[in-house]
């Protein structure tokens, strides 16, 4: 029986309906002024419940099961997207689902998401780059966090920074557009550290194997970051003093979405630079 769920009801994650995006008005312009799409219409798809990590200390995954529907299920949800008029959509799930779930979806791909493009949050792992740019994919998000060994092993974030860089070079190399997250305000971080961090951003971001990023304060329920350095977030932004860093930007553009999405990207990144009436705001992109 049809009904409008007003409140959460417990839901079993692998029983929920897909979105009905009429009703849902998802085409308001509300909702596609957010997030970092490049083609719209576009709207978001959840295949996973969680993340198959999920033991990073800061995230609201940890340790929360890993469900993740059937291919065939998501593949009929991008076609109906498809149908609705939808150019892109980013999967929200915590982590993008690997083996054999991915290459099965990649081969159903290969012939009936058309032009549908894909975003997702990926871990920095092997994944097959080559045939999610082939099949599909654009933005692959990579949550960083730090450039700090010592901080990533104090999170549980489970890599190493090398490995980290070489697998977003990776991706870029395929052909995807890796979004990178990092975070400052780690309380046993030193401005040398945090430092560390914003350098390592900008070099990704210069040399374009990063192609937009965002920084945020360290700040989960009951650990206080250090908050003298939320001053780094903002300054995520020198990277626009770089000619190499524009260089780049140029040499991505390819057609008019390519452009219409780099001047947005400057309007935002003005207005966030520029933005002085909230000087404390944890969240930064560029
Ligand atoms: S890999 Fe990402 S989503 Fe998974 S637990 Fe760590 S921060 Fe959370």
């Amino acid at each position: 029986m049809d009904k409008i769920v007003k409140e959460p009801e417990g839901i079993p994650f692998l029983k929920l309906p897909p979105p009905d995006r009429l009703w849902t008005d998802a085409f308001n312009k509300k909702y596609q002024d957010n997030g970092n799409f490049k083609y719209k219409p576009a709207t978001y798809i959840q295949v996973a419940n969680g993340c198959w990590w999920g033991k990073c200390t800061f995230c609201v995954e940890q340790n929360n099961r890993y469900e993740v529907r059937p291919v065939d299920e998501v593949v009929e949800e991008l076609k109906e997207c498809k149908r609705l008029g939808f150019r892109e959509v980013f999967d929200d799930s915590g982590t993008f689902p690997t083996g054999m779930w991915l290459e099965k979806f990649l081969e159903r791909l290969g012939g009936t998401n058309g032009n549908i493009t894909i975003g997702c949050n990926c871990r920095c792992y092997d994944y097959p780059f080559d045939h999610m740019a082939r099949s599909g994919f654009r933005m692959v998000l990579f949550g960083i966090e730090s450039a700090n060994q010592h901080t990533l092993d104090r999170i549980n974030k489970g890599v190493q920074i090398e490995e980290a860089v070489k697998v977003i070079k990776k991706a870029a190399k395929a052909g995807l557009e890796p979004h990178l997250t990092v975070m400052f305000g780690y309380p046993w971080e030193s401005d040398e550290d945090s430092i560390r961090t914003l350098r390592l951003l900008h070099e990704l971001l210069k040399k374009g194997y990063a192609k937009t990023a965002q920084a945020s304060f360290y700040d989960p329920p009951e650990k206080n970051g250090n908050k003298s350095q939320k001053k780094y977030i903002r300054q995520i932004y020198r990277v626009a003093y770089s000619p190499e860093f524009w260089f780049n930007k140029l040499r991505d553009i390819h057609n008019t979405d390519d452009l219409k999405y780099l001047w947005r990207q400057i309007k935002d990144g003005l207005r966030l630079f520029t933005n002085q009436d909230n000087p404390t705001r944890e969240k930064r992109w560029i």
